[in-house]
């Protein structure tokens, strides 16, 4: 089995791993420490693990990426494949002459993560505004359980005989000003950190 001290005999052109490492600056999109906060959130601390190994290092193969990681080859190909499905990661596959298997070689992309970054916080703005409209709209229409199990709207409200569905209680109409108020500064916190960022 090759392992990642062994240069690969077909990758020969380019040379062993250790001459493939580029001390390219990467154009810095976000720091390394969000980056690493936004992958932990989305994959796990195993990913941040590859993140860290793979940093600006091109084409590192799995087996490499799985030794220094100190995880198993499936484990390793699961979080990679997440990895590339977000973008962050890319690969190219190789035979192994040798071997006559295929291996595959990563890079991470770190400015893939600022955009994917920008795109979740671009989502999720939507999805504020959106409710923003919603609670706009239905002010004074809410309805909530008093030990907080449910909360409709007023159709809701009426079809449950303004009875709570879970625990019975009657229904008191909420009055959504904070919950609007509280949108609101949602969205202003998220357009700061989107200008940030961008
Ligand atoms: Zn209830």
């Amino acid at each position: 089995m090759a392992t990642a001290s062994q240069p690969f005999n077909d990758w020969g052109c380019l040379g062993s791993e250790q001459e493939l490492f580029t001390k390219d600056t990467i154009t810095m999109a976000l720091p390394m420490k969000k980056a690493r906060e936004i992958i932990r959130n989305l994959i796990g601390d195993e990913a941040v693990r590859i993140m860290d190994f793979l940093g600006s290092k091109k084409n590192m193969s799995e087996f490499s990426i799985a030794e220094h990681c100190k995880l198993d080859m499936q484990t390793i190909r699961h979080l990679l494949y997440r990895m590339n499905g977000l973008n962050i990661a890319s690969y190219i596959r190789k035979k192994d002459r040798e071997k006559g298997w295929y291996i595959s070689y990563w890079t991470f992309n770190l400015s893939k993560v600022g955009e994917l970054l920008s795109k979740m916080q671009r989502e999720q703005l939507a999805k504020l505004r959106e409710r923003l409209e919603r609670e706009e709209d239905g002010q004074g229409n809410f309805f909530i359980c008093p030990k907080g199990c449910v909360r409709v709207d007023f159709d809701q409200a009426v079809e449950l005989t303004y009875h709570c569905p879970e625990c019975g209680s009657l229904l008191t109409q909420q009055d959504n000003v904070k919950t609007i108020e509280n949108i609101r500064d949602r969205i202003k916190e998220l357009q700061k950190g989107i200008k940030v960022a961008s």
